[in-house]
């Protein structure tokens, strides 16, 4: 096996418990978002890699000692990945941050919350029944119902929470007993490579976990029409999804998806009434816009707030957007990283550009910010952006922008409120902000969103499921449910004491 050193000269394609380059030969150098800059080469592999990657995880899957190992065994392996990835924790926190471009902090939360998800689905396996018993309405008749694992799984996932992504595809995989190939994005693949090595480092059987680096229509492609995969989990954008979900259709694999968002956080005065709850409003709705620097699924980029405080509101808000610090994310006190790519941050430009000619008001950024010497000019930076006066037909406000931008619409009532929440294709998430429980609970009910948070956006638990209506995706992740999409049913029925049924003359 090739040590970390030689993979990052571009031997990153793993497939049977063997470290490779490209069949071609080819690599690809990882920028540095904050000054464009390569810091690693890895493999650039295509279908020719896909294809020995699903075989290595098929005979792993028929005939290897993975899928057939106790389900207590399969526990300890997870909890043993969460307590390397806390060992590793800095290391991988700070990959994780020159990678994505975010800053240090987040990095070491993500590397956090990926070992909690290790960690939840070690105790959800450990702790469940191994089957279901069926009265079948006779003593001579057994009958249980059984999960088992569904096979090979491809997992393809994106740029924005690449490990944390990966976690929620892997962690359930293996709890559940079966084997994959992972494709993570191919510009930023390497904490998933690391994590591969995490789990042979616990014990994973070789050939039940496998990765190729390479592009999505070559590798992800091939991976989804595969004959020999038999469940493919992706996350990304929605264009790609229905790809996906297309070239998995004629070999009637199950597909799950976890696509965008246009996720509105919806406030009304009451939650302005006090200082503290002013600020507390305005401050989570900073978060909820610019954290990561917008390029978040369930960004809040969408504020819906009550006519009578909007003056008050977007003014605090902009005047705040303003002073967050931008630069590299390993620099101390730094508080919003650059975009991922010079292509993602052309993307914010025209969706920004867009909304000024659609008639917006901008309160804040829209440019590039000046360079510092926390801030290359090379670096791929956007300074955060509060846009006014929107409305529901423009294209800023009905295509996800994945970029620090947040656009600004009013209401009157709690119907429109909840109208303009819901005039979404996507619904990945929403907020409320009121202090009157009774709407808080109404609205909640009302709001077609895979997940709502009452005065709060954000956070997620792993016992929770996560997911989207609409074209948000289909399936969820996390809590029971994202186990459960890893696994195939089973009835199984038995005649204790089989007679003739003479149902032929014979
Ligand atoms: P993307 O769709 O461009 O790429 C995602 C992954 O799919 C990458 O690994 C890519 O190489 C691969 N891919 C691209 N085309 C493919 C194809 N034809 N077949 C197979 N694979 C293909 O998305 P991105 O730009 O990396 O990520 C941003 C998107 O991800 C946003 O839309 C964001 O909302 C979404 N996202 C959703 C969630 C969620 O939980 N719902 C979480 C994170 C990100």
């Amino acid at each position: 096996m090739a040590d970390r050193a030689e993979r990052q000269a571009g031997a990153t394609i793993h497939a049977g418990g063997v470290w490779q380059e490209a069949v071609s030969g080819a690599t690809r150098e990882i920028l540095d978002p904050a000054d464009a800059r390569p810091f690693a080469v890895v493999a650039e592999g295509d279908e020719k890699d896909a294809e020995l990657a699903v075989a290595a995880a098929r005979r792993a899957f028929d005939a290897g000692e993975w899928p057939r190992t106790p389900v207590a065994a399969r526990a300890a392996l997870l909890r043993k990945v969460a307590d390397l990835l806390v060992r590793d924790r800095e290391e991988l926190g700070l990959l994780e941050s020159r990678d994505a471009g975010k800053t240090l902090e987040e990095g070491r939360v993500d590397i956090d919350c990926v070992a909690d998800a290790f960690r939840y689905f070690a105790d959800l396996v450990a702790a469940e029944a191994p089957g279901r018993v069926v009265d079948a309405g006779s003593a001579d008749i057994h009958s249980v119902v059984v999960h088992e694992p569904v096979g090979v799984c491809a997992l393809i996932t994106p740029w924005n929470y690449p490990l944390l992504q990966a976690s929620w595809k892997i962690a359930p995989a293996l709890a559940a007993g079966n084997t994959f190939v992972i494709k993570p994005s191919e510009i930023t693949p390497l904490t998933t490579i690391a994590l591969i090595d995490l789990l042979a480092e616990a014990g994973l059987p070789a050939g039940a976990a496998n990765l190729v680096t390479g592009p999505g229509h070559s590798v992800g492609a091939r991976l989804a029409e595969h004959p020999d995969v038999d469940l493919v989990s992706f996350t990304g954008g929605l264009v790609s999804g229905v790809k996906v979900a297309q070239a998995a259709a004629p070999s009637v694999k199950k597909v799950a998806l976890e696509l965008g968002g246009k996720n509105p956080n919806v406030v009304f005065a009451d939650a302005c009434a006090t200082d503290e709850g002013f600020d507390t409003a305005v401050d989570q709705a900073l978060n909820a816009a610019f954290i990561h620097s917008g390029q978040v699924c369930s960004a809040g980029g969408r504020l819906i707030v009550e006519e009578s405080v909007r003056d008050r509101f977007v003014a605090e808000l902009a005047r705040r957007a303003q002073r967050i610090r931008l630069g590299r994310g390993t620099e101390q006190g730094v508080e919003c990283g650059p975009l991922v790519s010079e292509q993602q941050r052309a993307k914010v430009e025209a969706y920004v550009a867009s909304a000024l000619a659609e008639g917006a008001v901008l309160r804040s950024g829209g440019k590039r910010p000046e360079p510092s010497a926390e801030r290359p000019a090379t670096g791929y930076f956007y300074e955060p952006t509060v846009l006014d006066h929107c409305h529901r037909e423009m294209k800023v406000v009905r295509e996800e922008v994945f970029g620090p931008v947040l656009t600004v619409e009013t209401f009157r009532t709690e119907d429109e409120a909840v109208f303009l929440a819901n005039d979404t294709e996507y619904g990945l998430a929403g907020a409320v902000w009121t202090t009157d429980a009774g709407r808080a609970r109404r609205v909640a009910g009302r709001l077609r969103h895979g997940t709502v948070w009452i005065n709060d956006f954000h956070p997620y638990l792993p016992q929770a499921e996560w997911g989207g209506f609409g074209k948000s995706g289909v399936g969820r992740e996390l809590g029971p449910t994202g186990l459960a999409e890893y696994r195939e049913t089973k009835h199984v029925y038995q005649n204790l004491a089989p007679r003739p049924v003479r149902w032929f003359a014979g």
